[in-house]
């Protein structure tokens, strides 16, 4: 139950004097409240931070002030002008002066025994707003703020300015955040102080008050203390939470896996190559994680071709020396038939069976590989979404790796995990999530990073090339291919139309056909598998030497003696994707090619992306850019979905705080890990005021 301190925070606006159904109309408008049409809550308004100020501290007296300036002046009124009677289009007047000056302050329809108690004859009045000199006279219309002199410290000389939605004015917004803010009830410390200490932090409530009512314009800054306060008591609560909901999902495991080390053994004594350092430190990790009475959850993440699909292999042989199932999924069929005819043979060594099981496997096939995976018969199992269909049912599945997990929703990540009994969870990702998203998104996962790539790799040129030169290209591909090499075409990506990217791609085999003969392919999604395969294998093989396909390419197909990629219509692909699409080159030890094809006049981020893939093929930086321009949300593919905002917080501005926050909720929670100590008590009250309760009902003594 929530503690009825918070309970102020909690109340409608209604609450407030002044605020009817209109105005909370408006400011649930505004608030973006939730669930539509709700009414918003006090909190709401005192989590609002203003987005700037107006800085009324200019004094310069009137001849000094110049046009357009904010400024503050104190004046004597000398005397009132009303409009003509009749004429109220005509505007009132009042006059005044001080030591440098007069003024007319001008205002429109306005209400004359208002202005006579406001502005009277022979008092000093402070007044504050914007300077207009008409034909060489100063005056100011509507006036900000008037006060009299007794009453001068109440006007703001920082202002705060709050956004706005079309209806509401200013000014009952100001006045309503105002209110709302002398409900904020005084609320005990839950940090500890060597940190509020260290950066200098106030209390939760001096934040909100310096927030709202600045002093100077930096107050409200983001940097400033008192936002950074703010900032890590939101970010506190988030990973408070998330750390809670981790604790309980590793509690529900408790399942160690040993094994003897003999399947691993003979793998690698299999492979071809031997495994980079960065490869032997990610299967340490992750063996080392499997041995744990705890869950796994681990993302992997290494560049395109840094080598992820043999860690993968490894950690699924751990599972199978200590007698348990293990499941990689993956989200597209051709994908899943090259993991399986890379992992098959290699684990056949072993004595393991691997089966596939993707939308393609049907009839008496498809009920063997499901009575094997009942039965325990096969061990590891290749697949798309399939894998996690209701008639799948596992003996006992261990160990689930999702490959390129940004194409997968927590949702169906969620629904393989219930096949097996809180299975160890290994996601593996070529996009290099930056920390501070995964942090916010995943809590305290634990992260193993392919930093090398495999010995002897080239790197690729890039070059940036307009449509117009397509037949001086051809012209070189042709040559390379009578060279030996291989290349990969790709075709535009038409928007939303997987028919008109069809046909593209089509029209281009036909195009290039009468040029290359019989050695060019076609690979597209609406290809049956077998006809895809077919495709993908005799491009492999060399029967074919150029390849044109669409994006099914993207993720994952490995070719590694292909040297060459072309992407047509370059501009209209994200940088990910680009990345990936690049990825399928520079696989083998000759140097490699890409060439991006545009068609002009280019925008602005189209340019700048294809600027940022000739300067680097760090993935990282290319994340990192990537997320510059397109917003994080879409990166974790949960625009959709909603990840839940920060209403004070930002991952930009307040990195470290995040950082310091994720330490702090791990440590609380293995000295107090149901919240019962003081600080504990505190704790709870934070996660309400930042409505993430829903983890506390994760606690035993909720
Ligand atoms: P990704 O990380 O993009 O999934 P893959 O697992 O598909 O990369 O590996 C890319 C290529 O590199 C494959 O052909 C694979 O056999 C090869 N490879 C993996 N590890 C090594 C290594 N240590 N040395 C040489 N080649 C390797
Ligand atoms: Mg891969």
């Amino acid at each position: 139950m929530r503690p009825s301190l918070l309970d102020p925070l909690f109340a409608s606006v209604r609450s407030l004097s002044g605020i009817g159904p209109k105005v909370s109309g408006l400011l649930a408008t505004l608030l973006g409240t939730q669930p539509p049409g709700a009414e918003p809550r006090v909190g709401n308004l005192v989590y609002l931070p203003p987005h700037s100020v107006i800085d009324r501290r200019n004094r310069p007296g009137i001849a000094y002030a110049p046009e357009g300036a904010i400024v503050t002046l104190e004046v004597r009124i000398d005397r009132h002008q009303p409009s003509p009677s009749g004429r109220s289009n005509v505007p009132y007047r009042v006059y005044a002066h001080d030591d440098t000056g007069e003024i007319g302050l001008t205002f429109f329809h306005a209400k004359q025994a208002w202005l006579e108690r406001s502005l009277p004859i022979g008092e000093t009045i402070i007044i504050s707003g914007k300077m207009e000199w008409f034909n060489g006279r100063p005056t100011m219309v509507h006036p900000d703020h008037i006060a009299n002199i007794a009453d001068a410290a109440s006007l703001p000389l920082v202002e705060p300015v709050y956004p706005l939605t079309a209806g509401l004015s200013p000014k009952v917004l100001a006045r309503a955040v105002d209110e709302a803010l002398t409900k904020a009830p005084a609320l005990p410390e839950w940090i500890d102080a060597p940190v509020l200490e260290k950066y200098g932090l106030p209390s939760h409530r001096q934040a909100l008050q310096t927030l709202h009512n600045p002093h100077d314009p930096q107050d409200i800054a983001l940097d400033n203390p008192a936002r950074q306060r703010l900032a890590y008591d939101e970010f506190l609560a988030g990973q408070l939470a998330l750390a809670l909901v981790r604790q309980k999902t590793r509690r529900l495991s408790g399942r160690k896996l040993e094994g003897n080390g003999n399947l691993k053994a003979k793998i690698i004594a299999a492979l071809p190559y031997s495994l980079t350092k960065s490869q032997e430190q990610a299967i340490k990790e992750i063996i080392s994680d499997l041995r744990q009475p705890d869950r796994m959850l681990r993302l992997l993440q290494g560049d395109v071709g840094s080598g992820k699909t043999v860690v993968g292999l490894l950690a699924m042989a751990h599972a199978a020396e200590a007698g348990g199932q293990s499941a990689l999924m993956v989200p597209t069929e051709v994908l899943a038939r090259q993991h399986f005819a890379t992992i098959a043979p290699l684990a056949e060594r072993g004595g393991l069976r691997v089966a596939l099981l993707t939308g393609r496997e049907k009839g008496r096939e498809r009920e063997e590989i499901l009575a094997g995976l009942r039965s325990g018969a096969i061990h590891i199992i290749v697949g798309t979404h399939a894998l996690f269909q209701e008639k799948v049912e596992y003996h006992d599945l261990v160990l689930v790796i999702v490959d390129e997990q940004h194409r997968f929703g927590v949702h169906q990540r969620l629904l393989l995990t219930s096949k097996g009994t809180a299975p160890d969870m290994l996601v593996m990702t070529a996009t290099p999530i930056p920390r501070t998203l995964v942090l916010t998104a995943f809590g305290d996962m634990d992260v193993s990073k392919l930093t090398e790539k495999p010995a002897g790799r080239r790197p690729i040129a890039t070059a940036i090339l307009p449509m117009e030169r397509l037949s001086e290209i051809v012209d070189r591909m042709r040559i390379a291919i009578n060279e030996g090499q291989k290349v990969y075409w790709i075709c535009p990506l038409v928007e939303e139309s997987e028919v008109s990217e069809l046909i593209s791609a089509e029209e281009r085999y036909e195009s290039l056909k009468p040029l290359l003969g019989a050695r060019i392919g076609l690979v597209h999604g609406r290809m049956n598998g077998q006809e895809k395969d077919a495709a993908m294998l005799a491009f492999k093989n060399g029967e074919t030497r150029l390849l044109v396909a669409t994006t099914v390419i993207e993720v994952g197909v490995d070719v590694p003696d292909a040297t060459i990629i072309v992407i047509e219509h370059a501009e209209r692909f994200g940088l990910a994707q680009l990345h990936q699409l690049r990825g399928r080159v520079g696989r083998g030890d000759k140097p490699s090619t890409c060439l991006l094809l545009y068609k002009g006049p280019l925008g602005e981020v189209a340019q700048a992306r294809l600027k940022i893939m000739r300067e680097t093929e760090d993935g990282f930086r290319i994340a990192e850019e990537d997320l510059k321009l397109r917003g994080e949300g879409e990166l974790l593919g949960t625009r959709q979905s909603g990840t839940p905002g920060f209403r004070l917080a930002s991952i930009e501005a307040h990195q470290e705080f995040l950082e310091i926050a994720r330490k702090d909720a791990r440590y609380v929670l293995t000295r107090d890990p149901e919240l019962q100590t003081k600080r504990g008590e505190a704790l709870r009250i934070l996660l309400y005021l930042f409505e993430r309760d829903e983890a506390i009902r994760l606690l035993r003594a909720g």
